[in-house]
């Protein structure tokens, strides 16, 4: 895991705070769902800022040519133009997103984890599943996929082999993530707050968990807070989507349902 350095910020105004959309073709109301917040966001004065997990899978900036890929980098093309500016953290299930999808979208790829400032608060902002560090096994899957030399290798093989390959790690991943202790997949508190610590930062915001919440935690004799972004599902019931942004001087959870 990394610290947030003071080099890993950026500055946000007025964001609006997404995460774990998990778009994909198969679901069409979910797509359809941010297509419409992306047109609502366009009347201005807001940032989008997606901390991870936008689409369901990945397999490589080739996917921004076709498909689900090619409808929502067009939808955040439109948006960046318009002047609204887009901030995009990988995930664990979009990973392989690159500079050519952030190119094609025109928006800005974020470390993750990253600092900024928000109503007064130093915020650290992260997909999430660094912090779910009694997964040791996910953990070592995780320290790989990110390793460059392992994603060059990778995406050096013909995308149809890339997205069989996916395809059976993510059937792979749901049959084990049934078996294991819920506990096992949240994050844990003291990776949160030492994260927290290492970087300074008094609030973390972060999606993954797909436990949506606000955390009020102490850190060394201080008060500090967690906040976890919903995941999107607008095709099963029950439907569930939202979005975090600003409210005041508080943040405030937006139900989209
Ligand atoms: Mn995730």
């Amino acid at each position: 895991m990394s610290a947030a350095g003071a080099r890993d910020s950026v500055a946000l105004h007025d964001p609006v705070f997404i995460s774990d959309l998990h778009l994909t073709q198969d679901e069409p109301q979910t797509v359809q769902r941010f297509l419409r917040l992306v047109e609502q966001l366009a009347a201005g004065g807001h940032e989008l800022v997606i901390l991870g997990d936008l689409f369901e899978y990945w397999a490589g900036d080739e996917e921004v040519s076709e498909g689900i890929g090619a409808t929502v980098g067009a939808a955040l093309r439109t948006l960046t133009a318009g002047g609204t500016p887009v901030h995009l953290m990988r995930g664990n299930r979009d990973v392989l997103l690159g500079d050519g999808f952030a190119q094609a979208a025109g928006a800005a790829l974020l470390p993750d984890p990253c600092c900024t400032m928000l109503g007064g608060v130093p915020t650290l902002l992260s997909h999430g599943d660094a912090y779910c560090t009694l997964d040791t096994a996910y953990q070592a899957f995780r320290r790989q996929v990110r390793d460059p030399l392992w994603q060059r290798a990778f995406l050096r093989r013909p995308l149809g082999e890339r997205r069989a390959i996916i395809a059976q790690v993510r059937l792979h991943s749901n049959s084990t993530k049934k078996a294991m202790a819920a506990q096992i997949m949240d994050v844990t508190p003291e990776a949160i707050e030492q994260a927290l610590r290492s970087s300074g930062a008094r609030r973390m915001i972060h999606g993954h968990t797909h436990r949506p919440d606000r955390h009020r935690l102490s850190l060394d004799g201080q008060s500090a807070e967690r906040w976890v972004l919903p995941d999107w599902d607008f095709d099963t019931a029950p439907v569930h989507g939202g979005y975090l942004h600003l409210s005041g001087d508080d943040l405030a959870v937006v139900d989209l349902t």
